[in-house]
């Protein structure tokens, strides 16, 4: 695995990311967080991403995997990409994170919503061309969907990493808003018989399903066996 050493850039070590005038949490600011822990734990257990980006003035918003190391957030990008290499520059985008925590049922139909971890970071996209940079990439973004598996299974071959695109957003514009509570109904609806409260939902992987063509020797990893995306730690 390669550390954070392996990857340009700083690290930082700010322990806040600053709120800017675009990303200063206006609706409900008391739920805007910027303490870089609470960012890079949610970037960080969340399994995908998506990137939004302006292109022949049609907006784009593409889901895809992402990676976090230190401040940087590496992402698989090959439609950005394509928009990169047409204009053979860094282009503007926003990367979306949301992690789903649960249903808040309240008594109007009105107070509705859900409690959930998100992020949202503005920045500057680029390729990364530089051989070793990309294959190191892409090794995090195999750990961050299966930790564990990169020391098991093949890299990528020459063609393999010409196939793939990789590219990177430095994190600097960053805010996360969080909500964790109840219902939040009007006072004179708190006397309606209606049930009210939260439904939690969790990330629950089902039991593994194996290749039938696996030879009957290999056994199911227990990084597979015992999948837990809510125990990762946050790396840096
Ligand atoms: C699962 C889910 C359900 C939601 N349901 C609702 C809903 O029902 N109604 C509703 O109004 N909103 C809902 N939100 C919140 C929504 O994402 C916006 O925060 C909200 O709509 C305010 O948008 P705005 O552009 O007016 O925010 P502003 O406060 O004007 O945004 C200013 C800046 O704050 C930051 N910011 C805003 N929203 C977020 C965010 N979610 N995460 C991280 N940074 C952020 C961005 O940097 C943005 O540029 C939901 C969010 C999630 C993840």
């Amino acid at each position: 695995m390669p550390s954070d050493t392996d990857f340009p850039g700083d690290a930082g070590t700010m322990s806040q990311y600053p709120a800017t005038p675009r990303t200063r949490v206006k609706q409900l600011p008391k739920r805007g967080v910027y303490d870089r822990a609470t960012v890079h734990a949610i970037l960080d257990e969340a399994l995908l991403c998506h990137i939004g980006f302006v292109h022949d003035n049609q907006p784009y918003v593409i889901p895809t995997i992402h990676a976090r190391v230190g401040i940087t957030l590496y992402m698989l990008g090959s439609a950005a990409s394509r928009m990169l290499k047409a204009l053979s520059r860094g282009v503007s985008a926003c990367v979306t994170v949301t992690l789903l925590d649960g249903l808040v049922l309240s008594r109007s139909t009105f107070h509705h919503s859900m409690n959930y971890r998100s992020v949202v970071i503005l920045g500057t996209l680029e390729t990364v061309d530089d051989p070793q940079e990309k294959l190191n990439a892409l090794n995090v973004i195999l750990e961050h969907i299966v930790p564990g598996r990169s020391t098991e299974a093949r890299g990528p071959n020459e063609l393999e990493l010409k196939a793939t695109t990789v590219v990177r957003m430095q994190l600097s514009e960053v805010s996360a808003k969080i909500r964790t509570s109840p219902p939040i109904d009007d006072e004179a609806d708190y006397a309606l018989p209606v049930w009210a409260g939260v439904l939690p939902l969790s990330f629950q992987p089902g039991l593994p399903m194996t290749d039938p063509r696996l030879s009957p020797d290999v056994p199911v990893p227990s990084y597979v066996d015992h999948y837990d995306r809510s125990t990762l730690q946050e790396r840096s």
